[in-house]
């Protein structure tokens, strides 16, 4: 039995899961195909996973954070390495329906790919979720996987189950509770800090290597409070604008790739090797 504080989700896909609930495909049966898990158990770890989430994720909890992990000295691993060991993340779900973490790379990209789009973005779709071996170092699904927001100023009543953010001691605190909190109107969202998870992570691996919309697609893929409700448009500058239009473009493949067949990964394998030593060095740094 796994310990219901540090994995409330049966499954990291739970909370993807979830966001086909809330942002169902345009046109597609996905709604009524997710309505019964609404009504499942799996409802009820989402919500404790973001009961937990809204409550640790405070500023000091990110810069902690930030302070164990962006040292980059847990492993040095090549991307493919990295896919690998990713892929070593099993959980509770059925793996008769679930694919793995691999083949959710896969499908992204190949997604992109098929649309005709430029070679980084087929890349950022095959590395995108990789920040994901958070999970392997220990660290608790909420402080991996969710939507993440700002920190350092007003939780948006758009956030996903708002109401746990009550118990989050910055709702207290006067210098973190008002509209900027610790910011100035439209500083640009490289000034503020976001919830911790496997966004940020990567991004902070990967910076040097891609080109800014790529890196934005990384960052911010799971700010659903701004890239699908525009809740911070006052902390955006025109730049974050701009590329935000990439992270929405971007989110399409990430929800809406899920094909029943899985990609053939051998097939694929000398197309991706091509491409990820074209942008990015030997060996990476976790
Ligand atoms: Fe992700
Ligand atoms: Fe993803």
């Amino acid at each position: 039995m796994k310990d219901n504080l540090q994995s409330p989700l049966k499954s990291l896909d739970d909370w993807e899961n979830d966001l086909l609930v809330r942002y169902p495909e345009k046109g597609s049966k996905k709604t009524e195909e997710f309505r019964d898990y609404d009504s499942s158990d799996r409802a009820e770890g989402v919500k404790t996973f973001y009961k937990l989430n809204h409550e640790i994720q405070t500023y000091d909890f990110v810069c902690k954070k930030e302070k164990q992990f962006l040292t980059f000295n847990k492993k040095e691993m090549s991307l493919w390495n990295a896919v690998d060991f990713l892929n070593t993340l099993v959980d509770d779900s059925d793996p008769d329906i679930e694919l793995d973490q691999f083949q959710h790379l896969l499908q992204t990209s190949e997604a992109i790919k098929a649309d005709g789009h430029e070679d980084w973005f087929v890349l950022t779709g095959f590395l995108h979720d990789l920040g994901k071996v958070l999970c392997l170092f220990g660290e608790p699904q909420w402080a991996v996987v969710g939507d993440t927001f700002p920190v350092g100023c007003q939780f948006s009543d758009k956030i996903v189950h708002d109401e746990f953010f009550t118990l989050n001691a910055d709702s207290k605190n006067p210098k973190y509770n008002t509209k900027l909190g610790m910011y100035n109107e439209n500083c640009g969202l490289d000034k503020v800090k976001m919830s911790w998870g496997h966004d940020e992570y990567l991004y902070q691996i990967l910076k040097d290597f891609l080109p800014k919309p790529a890196l934005y697609m990384i960052r911010y893929h799971s700010f659903y409070a701004q890239h699908r409700e525009e809740a911070y448009n006052h902390l955006l500058n025109k730049e974050d604008h701009e590329n935000f239009e990439w992270v929405k473009k971007f989110n399409k493949y990430d929800l809406y790739s899920k094909a029943p067949t899985p990609p053939d990964s051998k097939a694929l394998r000398p197309y991706y090797e091509d491409l990820v030593s074209k942008y990015l060095p030997e060996k990476l740094r976790f």
